[in-house]
């Protein structure tokens, strides 16, 4: 058995401090202060980082600026910043352990899962920078009277808030298209998670990236990213993190009428009819709730389940949640390792409490065995949870699951879509006119139907309701981070 006192392995060339870089250069805050960063398994500091405040970000939003209104990134060919990216991908790649073993000590995400989050941070810049070269604008004409066509712009800077969760891949999500569209950023990634952004500054030096085009800034949201949000010199703030948090930063934003992309929360069913094949579906439907430790925006964290194999699916299911592998970040065969930081921890704990006169416990329910100290929490299962339950209801982001029984296919939609949220419902069952017709009823931003959460980077990727506002992913990315200018020629 594992026990407390194993130590997530250390990564190998760990900074001495996180800092800001500012203009090319590492930087302290102006006004020297850090905040204590903890490693998930031992809840210890184990390096400080620069605590960014107004007058940090006015110094990095000035130096983006700098770069974008003297260039040359701006105006550089596609083909030419393509090939930058296409460097930021293979070092990513070539990078692929260390970065893993950053992330994984940092987050507590285990190792395997870390590796492929990184490999997929590599891909995003690959897949921009295939994109702005096929690039294409519209141009229309009225024969004899008149031509039309589409100047594409980058806007200025772009300001990027990431949260804790897969910091580095969804950190490269909104990296990948800001730059590859010619705009300059200001990063400001998530306070609990600082390690694995530090190390773009090194990767986009080594691959080309010309000075001031992209800027760091670390801090808590209140001071940093607030004042992101408030910079007049910032027309666009793209925001990954919760619900409550963008209608914040919506509001902040509105005197300075910025453009916002809001990626939020989510609650998400997974509706398991009783003809689907249920087999995969139980395990397409364990991984999709406890891997990458629960913390994923997508996951299907209410499973709906008709009522003739209800019984058997809950007991499957539980017994399948009792051999998930709780261990330590670090080794190879952990498939759910130590949530991300205390506070986070004593909130899911919260729930899984709350779960107890909520719900019935059928696996898991608080620490697992052997596992005294640190962040982790067994995988845990409620089953015959009404839908005014408040595990039902609200956004846990953990590895808790809550279970509820159905009979019609109208009940299913009624559960599937009382809640707030609306970013992702996956479906399973082998009735097709059913699939299509439910898909497209179900409040939810994307579907997977008989699917785990595979992702094409070409289609649209976003909410509805309170889990967001716009869209990112393929062109709709090319389109948050430039200005169409439309041109009209008299013929
Ligand atoms: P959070 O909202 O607490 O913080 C996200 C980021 O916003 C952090 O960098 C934080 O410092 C910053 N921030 C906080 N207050 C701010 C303010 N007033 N002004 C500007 N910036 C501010 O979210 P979190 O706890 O880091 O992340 C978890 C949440 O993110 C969950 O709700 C999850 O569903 C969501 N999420 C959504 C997606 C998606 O694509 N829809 C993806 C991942 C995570």
């Amino acid at each position: 058995m594992t026990t407390a006192h194993q130590v997530n392995a250390r990564p190998e060339n760990l900074p001495e401090t996180i800092r800001h870089y500012i203009g090319g250069s590492f930087v302290d805050s102006l006004d020297g202060d850090t905040f204590d960063v903890i490693d998930p398994v031992t809840n210890d500091p184990y390096i400080t980082a620069a605590a960014g405040k107004q007058a940090d970000i006015d110094a990095a939003v000035a130096a983006a600026k700098k770069a974008f209104d003297e260039g040359p990134w701006p105006s550089m060919l596609p083909r030419e910043r393509a090939r930058v990216l296409n460097t930021i991908a293979d070092i990513v790649e070539d990078r692929g352990d260390q970065l893993a073993a950053m992330e994984c000590f940092d987050t507590g995400l285990p190792i395997s899962q870390a590796l492929s989050q990184g490999r997929r941070a590599a891909e995003n810049f690959r897949f921009f920078a295939d994109l702005i070269v096929a690039q294409h604008d519209d141009a229309f004409k009225v024969p004899g009277r008149q031509a039309n066509y589409v100047n594409r712009k980058p806007i200025g800077v772009a300001g990027l808030i990431t949260p804790w969760n897969t910091p580095f891949m969804l950190e490269s999500w909104k990296l990948a298209p800001a730059i590859a569209t010619g705009n300059t950023v200001v990063l400001k990634p998530a306070e609990f998670t600082p390690l694995s952004a530090s190390l773009w500054a090194g990767i986009f030096e080594e691959a080309g990236l010309p000075e001031g085009v992209f800027n760091l800034v670390n801090g808590f949201g209140e001071d940093a990213g607030d004042a992101l949000v408030k910079h007049p010199d910032v027309p666009l703030i793209s925001f990954t993190g919760e619900s409550t948090t963008g209608q914040l930063i919506f509001a902040n934003a509105a005197p300075y009428l910025k453009g916002l992309s809001m990626e939020l929360g989510g609650k998400s069913p997974a509706v398991v009819f009783d003809d689907a094949d249920l087999e995969t579906a139980i395990n397409a439907t364990v991984f999709g709730v406890f891997s990458l430790n629960g913390e994923r925006c997508t996951a299907g964290s209410r499973i709906l389940v008709q009522r003739g194999i209800y019984d058997e699916f809950v007991e499957r299911y539980a017994a399948q949640a009792k051999r998930v592998k709780v261990g330590v970040p670090s080794d190879s065969k952990t498939e759910v390792g130590a949530l991300v930081h205390p506070e986070h921890f004593e909130k899911v704990m919260s729930y899984v409490e709350l779960g107890k006169t909520e719900g019935r416990l059928v696996a898991g329910g608080g620490r697992p065995d052997g596992f005294e100290e640190g962040n982790f929490v067994a995988p845990t299962v409620f089953a015959d949870v009404p839908s005014d339950a408040r595990i039902f209801q609200e956004e846990i982001f953990g590895p808790v699951v809550a279970i509820t029984p159905f009979d019609t296919e109208e009940e299913a939609l009624e559960l599937a879509n009382n809640t707030k949220y609306g970013l992702a419902a996956y479906i399973w069952t082998n009735d097709l006119k059913r699939a299509h017709n439910f898909s497209q009823s179900v409040d939810a931003g994307m579907v997977w139907l008989n699917s785990n959460n595979v992702r094409d980077l070409r289609t649209p990727f976003g909410g509805v309701k309170a889990s967001g506002l716009g869209h990112e992913g393929g062109y709709r990315s090319i389109d948050f981070y430039t200005d169409q200018q439309a041109v009209h020629i008299n013929l």
